[in-house]
């Protein structure tokens, strides 16, 4: 799922708490990410990952600099972006009480996939291969885009599905 959309869930859901403890904001953006990844979606294809579709999701970062730094770039704008798409929705007054949440809640929502490039490096005695296992199991196996639904349709599908997730998270950070 693009990070954009994942931070515009988890601003949506995690907006009620913004007045509480931030503890409960970051939690609530990280659950966030991992009960919308279980909606089949599509994805964009990171060069820079020789991704392994088994159940094993053993990925293998490609060691070209050119590519990783290529992808960072796309990982950034798409933060941007959804980030920008955040601020312009609920247009915040620019002090720390207003912004934190807003902070908390981004960082939450991609959380997750960040943490992903540690697992396709550090391969051997990971001792937190429990949180890749659990944002695997939380993944939905239906990978539209990918393996067995490579067809256009099941592409289109699947962003139709990230579209409509973005949406109705529009709507709730706008009420
Ligand atoms: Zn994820």
């Amino acid at each position: 799922m693009t990070l954009t959309t994942h931070i515009l869930v988890a601003t949506a859901v995690s907006k009620p708490f913004f007045d509480a403890d931030p503890a409960l904001i970051f939690t609530v953006a990280v659950a966030s990410h991992y009960l919308s990844d279980a909606i089949p979606h599509w994805d964009w294809h990171l060069h820079s990952v020789d991704e392994d579709l088994s159940e094993n999701y053993n990925h293998r970062l490609i060691p070209d600099k050119a590519l990783i730094f290529r992808d960072l770039a796309r990982v950034a704008l798409d933060i941007a972006l959804g980030s920008a798409l955040v601020l312009m929705l609920i247009q915040p007054h620019f002090t720390l009480q207003e912004l934190l949440p807003i902070c908390i809640a981004i960082i939450g929502g991609i959380l997750p996939d960040s943490l992903q490039p540690v697992f396709w490096i550090w391969k051997q005695k990971n001792p937190f291969r429990w949180v890749k296992k659990f944002h695997s199991f939380m993944h939905s196996r239906i990978l539209l885009g990918r393996h067995l639904w490579k067809d256009a349709r099941y592409v289109w599908a699947g962003k139709i599905s990230q579209v409509v997730l973005i949406l109705i998270s529009v709507w709730f950070i706008r009420v």
